[in-house]
């Protein structure tokens, strides 16, 4: 069976003090695949700088993707934060191509005083509405990869996620395994609880099976209270879940395709040592 692994840090390594444009080389050195630019805390990178980092990735065969801002809430009361909302994701989209991210990586919002199904209507019409801009804006060439979420106030739970992607072109989901383990209080803790997750989205979104279908994942170990998520956890600190070598097991049996970025506070470390446990296991 055909599966291939990619892993990578969320956002420039710990160990890393040079430029963004730069970054890639490091990458690669480090014998790394893969790299999630940070525009969290607001999409800054300019055009110049993108295509160069385009181009360092393409040189080093880095798979980049994009993490969109966190002040994101497509199911917002307000019309204004709506706009906003929407805004971030079209620059986003414009800096991800730029760059040549494959994903688009967002959390799509909160449920607040909505009842879920509400908070997802909501969300469809606003990404009806982002998708109308960037089709005047003439763009295409994006894939927006909304995140399992890891909060229980917030907007995208497997299912919300799965729906988003078949309501939309252009979608991909991004499946971060950690958040669906908080959402769930734990819920994932063997083989048969990721099959279950796989299974499903083979069932409803097919894919993941191609080079260009690369299923996009989030890892970490993670604490949690009733609430949800509460920080993330070191590879090493096994009391924490959800465990890693079930995951890659169920990937390589299934055949999948997959990027995994690594958001331990360890990242580039944790990522190498995720790296390692595959590659022993597919030895
Ligand atoms: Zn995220």
């Amino acid at each position: 069976m055909k599966h291939n692994i990619r892993f990578g840090p969320a956002g420039n390594p710990l160990t890393f003090s040079g430029q963004t444009i730069n970054v890639c080389d490091y990458i690669h050195e480090l014998g790394l695949e893969a790299y999630e630019y940070q525009a969290t805390y607001g999409v800054r990178i300019q055009k110049q700088s993108g295509l160069k980092l385009a181009e360092n990735a393409r040189k080093n065969d880095v798979r980049v993707s994009m993490h969109a801002p966190y002040y994101i809430n497509l199911a917002a009361q307000k019309e204004d934060v709506l706009k906003r909302s929407i805004a971030r994701l079209v620059q986003s989209a414009r800096a991800a191509e730029w760059m040549g991210a494959y994903r688009i990586v967002f959390h799509p919002g909160f449920y607040t005083n909505y009842s879920p199904q509400e908070a997802l209507k909501r969300c469809k019409n606003s990404i009806t509405k982002l998708m109308e801009d960037l089709d005047s804006g003439g763009m295409k060439n994006f894939i927006f990869a909304p995140e399992t979420t890891g909060k229980r106030s917030q907007l995208g739970d497997l299912d919300e996620i799965i729906d988003i992607c078949q309501s939309f072109d252009h979608f991909a989901p991004t499946i971060d395994f950690a958040h669906l383990h908080a959402r769930g209080r734990g819920s994932i803790k063997d083989i048969d609880d990721y099959h279950k997750i796989l299974g499903k989205l083979e069932e409803e979104l097919g894919g993941g099976r191609h080079e260009d279908e690369s299923l996009h994942c989030h890892f970490t170990r993670i604490e949690y209270t009733d609430a949800g998520e509460r920080k993330h956890h070191m590879l090493t600190e096994q009391e924490y879940g959800p465990p890693l070598e079930p995951l890659l097991e169920a990937l390589i049996e299934g055949g999948w395709n997959a990027t995994i970025i690594c958001e331990t506070p360890l990242l580039e470390q944790d990522a190498l040592l995720m790296q390692k446990t595959y590659q022993n296991m597919v030895k």
